[in-house]
């Protein structure tokens, strides 16, 4: 409630300054939109080491002034239920019913989604949630996260970075809270990720401060004072609808907090915590026998699978070191050295 409260004394108090303002259009790369208007465009990363590319954007200006709260997917062009979210998103805000200005970004890696790679830009071999905040001179990743870091994050005033089991990752839809030690701005994205409705939440702690080494999305936007969270959900390139419902439904939830839309929030209650992520990986290649699915509570000392080499000959049984919730394991037969086998989350003993 003190969230609410907190926010909706801001709208007033700068509404008068932004009356100016607010006859004006708000544009994000080549997406223009008067307030009362929505609009598409790209965000053009010019060609240099290597290719350009144009990041598709849009842009909701709400018929009443407030906050810009930034929507960004696809950084992993494979992680489907994600881009389709936004793109559901896209199609359902109405600038009419929407306060404050919202910027949605479905597909920042279009190479990785129209070549079908995973967790990386084929361009430069990258991943798009490493490389913030971005070099004006580095390779295509670096470009882009430049562009983003200038264009939406410096600007927005709350950010949500979407993901998801990869093509080769069975994942139980979970959210990122990474608190800061900033005392009021923690207590906003706390806000935000409860609202959003996931309930399993993993408390990011430990990450860069620097603001010219970020590397996350969602990391860079935290670190500039910006409120934000990371939310995931589907799995393995499926698009189930239940968990584009997740999505979609859970950032309609959370616009409701910074009053970007009509209605209540509907926050979760109950959420279970993590407090530490365990990540088994492959000491070697061979093929994946799973014995435990996404969402399984595991104790220590389970096993988790099996790996054998090429002729059926057993190598390897990875046991969990961690009693844990299996957020996502492999989902696939194929594994190399050093592939993520699975990722386990510890729950907390109780919540922040
Ligand atoms: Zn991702």
């Amino acid at each position: 409630m003190r969230f609410r409260f907190l926010i909706l004394a801001t709208i007033l108090s700068t509404a008068c300054l932004c009356a100016e303002a607010d006859a004006q259009s708000f544009r994000v790369g080549t997406a223009s939109a008067a307030p009362g208007e929505k609009s598409s465009g790209t965000l053009e990363v010019r060609a240099g080491v290597d290719a350009a590319t144009s990041i598709p954007v849009v842009v909701v200006n709400g018929a009443k002034p407030g906050k810009i709260l930034a929507l960004l997917s696809g950084a992993h062009g494979t992680e489907y239920v994600s881009i389709i979210a936004i793109e559901k998103l896209i199609a359902a805000l109405d600038p009419a019913e929407v306060t404050g200005i919202v910027i949605l970004v479905p597909l920042i890696n279009i190479q990785s989604f129209e070549q079908k790679v995973p967790h990386v830009n084929p361009v430069d071999n990258k991943s798009m949630n490493r490389f913030y905040p971005g070099k004006p001179d580095g390779t295509q990743t670096e470009r882009a996260s430049y562009l983003i870091t200038k264009e939406i994050v410096d600007r927005c005033d709350y950010l949500i970075d979407y993901h998801g089991g990869d093509l080769d990752e069975s994942l139980r839809p979970y959210a990122y809270w990474g608190p800061t030690g900033r005392e009021e701005q923690d207590q906003i994205s706390k806000q935000m990720v409860l609202a959003f409705g996931l309930d399993h939440i993993i408390i990011w702690r430990e990450r860069p401060s620097d603001p010219a080494a970020t590397r996350y999305l969602d990391n860079t936007a935290s670190v500039r004072g910006r409120p934000s969270i990371v939310v995931e959900a589907g799995h393995a390139g499926t698009v189930d609808s239940d968990d584009v419902a997740l999505l979609v439904n859970g950032t309609l939830s959370t616009m409701r907090g910074p009053q970007n839309a009509p209605g209540d929030a509907h926050p979760v209650e109950n959420p279970v915590w993590i407090e530490k992520l365990v990540d088994v990986l492959a000491d070697g290649p061979g093929i994946w026998y799973p014995l435990v699915k996404r969402g399984n509570y595991v104790s220590a000392g389970m096993k988790l699978g099996t790996i054998t080499d090429y002729v059926g000959k057993v190598i390897a049984e990875p046991r969990a070191p961690v009693s844990a919730v299996v957020l996502h394991v492999n989902a696939v037969p194929s594994l190399k050295k050093g592939d993520n086998i699975a990722d386990l989350g510890v729950p907390a003993a109780k919540g922040p």
